[in-house]
This record gives C-alpha cells, structure tokens and sequence, in this order.
C-alpha cells in the first residue's frame, strides 16, 4: 500500500491532467438528526417534568401554611430538585452514540462518492482514514451532547425555582404555577431540538472537512441545500470558492448555528 504522500501527490497528478466532473453534493442524514433531536427532547422532557412534580408538591405544602412567602422557597427547591449531576446527563450517551454512528457511516459513504466521482473507484483502494481526527470529532459530539443536557438541566431548575417564588409571591393558585412550569418546559423542548439538529450538522461538517483534508483537499465549492430556509447569506455564496483554513467568517460549512450546508470538495489543484 503506498504511502500517504505518494497517494495524494498520484491524484494530484492525475487531476492536473483531468476535469474535474459534476461531484455528487453531500446530504445530511435527516432522518438520523431528527430521531436524535426527539431523543435530546425527551430526555429534557423527563427531568422537567420530575422538577415540575416536586415542585408542585412543595408549593401545595407552602400554600397551605397560613404565614408569609417563605424567605428560603427557592434554594430550598433548587436543594429539592437534587444536585444536577453529569451521570444524569451521561443517560444520553446511548442516544447520541447511535446518531453519530449514522452521521459518521452516511458522511463515509458519500465522500468516498465523491472520490470515486472525481478520481476514479482505483482511487478508493488506498485512502488514508483519518482514524485520530475522526475519533476526535466523535468525542467532541458526545461531550457537547452531554454538556448540553447538563447545562438545560441546570438553567431549568433555576428558571423553574424563580418561577415558584414569583407566583408564590403572586399568590397565584398551584394550578397557575403548573401551567407556567409547562410552558417553560416547551421551550426547553424546542431549544433542545434544535441544538440537537445544530450539533449534528456540525458534526457532518467537520467529518466532512477531516475526511477531505485527509486526501489533500483545501479548496471546496459551497453548496447550500437550495430550498427556500436557506439563510440570504449563505445563498449568496452558494458556488463560491473557499479554503477550509480560511472559511467565511461565520465558519465552514454546517459550522454555523442552523446551518445545513455542505463543501464539495475541489480537487484541481
Ligand atoms: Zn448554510
């Protein structure tokens, strides 16, 4: 099996002398990225509505003393609803091991499409794998996964604590409060399916960025999916030409929030 170099600078070569054809773009396992967001949802959804159940049952026990606001409602909530603990969060590991498992295979497959496209199947045989660098993107897509159920966990207990001692201070009937509790759950529900979806398209992209600088690519074309959610910005560069090193300054493709992206690689160089 030849070297690295040797490979890359035999496809160079090869190029110099070649069109390059029409490369197939790369598409977003949207299947996949939305199982994983419902699956990010509902684990906020499970500890949300645990916090709102204590909740409900301690501001029950509050209402139906007959003193004042209680000076110490929220921190004794924020001590009820438990310590926010990372093993916690870790339950979505499973989860969010499996997107990136069908990220990482469907990312494979069509960059190896786009080699074949551009180079010929004979080009597919030696390919380096960018073994240390792709484990390294799957690492960083588990742990901003856990980080962030851990984080929503956090920023819910305090939101949910202040929302008890306002209403308490209202006067407000449990059943108020609840609905209020509910509707801020909702919102953690949306928030953490788009994050969700964020940080897989993030993860597509930096596969994609690893797996073509592997093989000596740069340069890539920007292609945006070209519906109608495509942000102007990034419509206005659909084609355009840019260095992975030196990317627009919102980022590479699928690095900026929302963004659904894709590089197709330039290999006439
Ligand atoms: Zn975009």
């Amino acid at each position: 099996m030849p070297h690295k170099h040797e490979l890359i600078a035999e496809l160079k070569r090869r190029l110099r002398t070649q069109r390059t054809p029409q490369l197939p773009t790369l598409v977003m396992p949207v299947a996949t990225e939305q199982r994983y967001a419902v699956e990010v949802a509902a684990a906020v959804t499970n500890q949300g509505i645990r916090d709102i159940q204590i909740i409900v049952r301690r501001y029950t026990e509050e209402l139906a003393k007959v003193q004042d606001a209680p000076a110490n409602l929220g921190r004794e909530l924020k001590t009820l609803l438990g310590s926010i603990t990372r093993e916690e969060a870790l339950g979505i590991l499973p989860a969010a091991r499996e997107a990136a498992q069908a990220i990482d295979t469907a990312n494979n497959i069509q960059v190896a499409q786009q080699v074949e496209a551009a180079l010929g199947s004979n080009a597919l045989v030696a390919l380096p794998n960018p073994e240390a660098k792709l484990q390294r993107e799957l690492e960083r897509f588990l742990n901003e996964s856990v980080k962030f159920v851990e984080k929503t966990r956090k920023k819910s207990v305090k939101e949910f604590s202040d929302l008890a001692i306002e209403h308490f201070n209202k006067g407000s009937d449990v059943g108020t409060l609840e609905q209020a509790l509910v509707d801020r759950l909702h919102v953690s529900q949306s928030r953490a399916k788009l994050i969700a979806r964020d940080q897989s398209g993030k993860y597509f992209g930096a596969l994609t960025r690893a797996r073509h600088e592997s093989i000596g690519v740069e340069k890539y074309r920007w292609t945006t999916t070209g519906d109608s959610r495509v942000r102007g910005e990034h419509q206005a560069r659909d084609g355009q030409i840019f260095t992975y090193k030196n990317p627009p300054s919102d980022g590479n493709p699928g690095e900026p929030i929302r963004c659904r992206c894709v590089a197709t690689p330039i290999f006439d160089d």
